[in-house]
């Protein structure tokens, strides 16, 4: 029998820093990833990571700035958390063995970032996640818990009170589903990008534990808060790191002309993610962009810097768009990038469902808001993640024997069966494929009710369609055929969830501009928006925001 005081699910920054955590609470812990840990998406993290180290930069100064970019939706006493935790976050990654870049006096060295008044971006080249990620699981590794590799979650499992005492999983290599019982759940499995198409994330972020958190009962908060960064390349998608902006980069639209002298003209192409990403496709809507995108200059920072801080953004250039940015602009335009929503928690990872505990992109504490700040996010790992571990270990001392049913094992068991069984139908990537281009057309840096709609009837068609899906590959070993038809299920809940909250929230803020409701409208929306689930669809009501000391105002960068 498989069974653990403390099970996280997902081995991302997030995942890792809670297990390290728990266990240092002397609990017995596992974790349990779908691909090999140093394989999540947190490894593609480039630019780097947040926090008020030097001297003359304060966590206020942090903190304030994170409330400005969250469009004053972030909870104040979330973010006091985060930005106050984050030096000592920082030095501790150090101490673990991450080679941050160091400045010309041996310090670690800071970079600019979006919407930050200071350069407090701490970096490893243009490779800062997957410097940690791999720092973090050696130290994983030296605890010596259990790590249940290439097993993908398909269920949470409760107990006769309602509380989440395990999960249902399936070890991939040979397709068999175990109940794998735990007395605490963390979730962190990371986001939910590839309801997009295209996006800056990994095909695997399908935002899985969203889906089985949302389905068991927990509230998804402020889903409608999608984030487009605005440099990403055309033909695939691919980011290309706020790093470039912050070393100088800038952006021009068909006429040469740099643009952001009209939008942000203190910040420039440094503001924050929205406000950038709207000018861009302003400038495309109006006729002075370039074949859908507008251009990205790099060329003024010399091959030497270029090499030396940006190799990893040069050889995306070079290969997805044919593109020496040492010699040329090469052209970008806003891409899908990150979801600031998320399963509802405390700033202690706790969920509404007794013995869920969920951190990282997953999860929405709520330090975004509207609109989260380049770099935050890798914070948002380490300080969260370690929080959820430690809150999740202390809780279970008080859990007494985990009893739940075989039922959830067989059901499971059932229902993938099924599955295999169906005939010849649907092709999962043919919806999959529709489903991310109408969340993309209908669901992107601007939205009319009149699209949302559009994208609702589609996806509830997409759904519909999905009662047919057959699996081609019948075989159990290995089969990601099957892994990709349970991934659609996850990624129609979640588009659903994303489009009934854009509809419900009649306001632009954040990253959400509706071009029918173009004001920010404090007055009825200075609220969170929370989906349940329900056999008909999301239900959607409101959750005040926390303000602790900065009072909402016009925001100008
Ligand atoms: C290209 C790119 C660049 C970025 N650059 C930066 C940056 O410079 N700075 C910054 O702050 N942020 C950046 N971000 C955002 C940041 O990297 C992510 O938000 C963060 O790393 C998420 O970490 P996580 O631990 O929550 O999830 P992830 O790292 O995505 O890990 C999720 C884990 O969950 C597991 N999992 C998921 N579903 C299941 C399932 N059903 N069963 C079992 N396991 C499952 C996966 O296997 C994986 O181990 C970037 C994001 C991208 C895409």
């Amino acid at each position: 029998m498989l069974q653990h005081d403390v099970l996280v699910v997902g081995a991302g920054l997030a995942g890792m820093r809670a297990a390290l955590e728990a266990k240092k609470q002397g609990v017995d812990v596992a974790i349990m990833s779908k691909v090999y840990p140093v394989r999540s998406h947190s490894n593609a993290a480039q630019g780097g990571i947040n926090a008020a180290l030097s001297e003359d930069d304060s966590w206020e100064s942090h903190a304030f700035d994170t409330v400005k970019g969250s469009d004053y939706l972030g909870d104040q006493d979330a973010i006091e958390i985060l930005a106050k935790e984050a030096p000592q976050a920082i030095i501790e990654l150090e101490n673990f063995g991450v080679t941050f870049n160091r400045d010309e006096r041996g310090r670690l060295g800071s970079r600019n970032f979006g919407g930050a008044s200071h350069a407090r971006t701490y970096f490893v080249g243009d490779f800062t996640g997957q410097a940690i990620l791999h720092v973090m699981f050696e130290q994983l590794l030296r605890t010596g818990l259990t790590s249940y590799d290439e097993w993908f979650v398909t269920q949470l499992v409760k107990d006769d009170s309602g509380a989440i005492r395990g999960v249902v999983a399936m070890d991939i290599r040979t397709g068999q589903l175990h109940l794998v019982k735990a007395k605490a759940v963390v979730l962190a499995t990371g986001g939910m990008g590839r309801v997009y198409e295209p996006s800056t994330n990994a095909l695997i972020c399908t935002g899985d534990g969203m889906a089985l958190a949302y389905r068991a009962g927990a509230l998804l908060m402020d889903m409608e808060m999608v984030q487009f960064h605005p440099t990403t390349l055309k033909a695939n998608g691919a980011l290309l790191s706020e790093a470039a902006r912050g070393e100088g980069a800038y952006l021009l639209n068909k006429d040469g002309e740099r643009f952001m002298f009209k939008y942000a003209p203190n910040k420039l192409e440094l503001a924050s993610r929205d406000v950038v990403s709207r000018a861009e496709q302003i400038e495309i809507n109006e006729g002075r962009g370039v074949d859908g995108c507008v251009l990205f200059d790099l060329r003024h920072l010399g091959a030497e810097k270029i090499m030396e801080r940006l190799p990893q953004i040069r050889e995306l250039a070079l290969e997805f768009a044919g593109v020496d940015i040492i010699h040329e602009p090469v052209p970008v335009r806003p891409g899908m990038h990150y979801i600031m929503g998320g399963i509802k928690t405390d700033v202690w990872g706790k969920t509404n469902l007794d013995g869920l505990f969920a951190a990282g992109e997953c999860a929405c504490v709520n330090v975004h808001g509207g609109n989260r700040l380049g770099a935050n996010s890798l914070l948002e790992t380490v300080v969260f993640g370690k929080r959820a571990g430690a809150a999740a270990a202390e809780y279970v001392k008080s859990v007494g024997d985990v009893r739940v049913s075989e039922a959830w094992l067989r059901d499971e068991e059932a229902r993938i069966e099924g599955l295999l069984k169906r005939p010849e139908g649907e092709k999962a990537a043919a919806l999959r494929l529709e489903m991310g281009q109408t969340m993309t057309r209908n669901v992107g840096v601007f939205r009319t009710g009149e699209q949302l709609l559009e994208a609702q009837a589609k996806i509830q068609e997409l759904k519909q369609r999905y009662q047919r899906v057959s699996v081609g590959d019948k075989g159990r070993i290995f089969n990601t055929n099957l892994q990709f038809v349970l991934e659609l299920e996850n990624m129609l809940d979640l588009a659903e969830v994303v489009v009934a909250s854009a509809l419900f929230r009649t306001e632009s803020r954040g990253a959400h501009t509706r071009l029918d409701y173009p004001n920010r409208d404090d007055a009825n929306w200075l609220k969170h928006t929370v989906a349940t689930y329900t056999a008909a669809g999301p239900k959607l009501d409101t959750r005040p925001v926390t303000i602790t000391r900065w009072e909402p105002q016009e925001r100008k960068y």
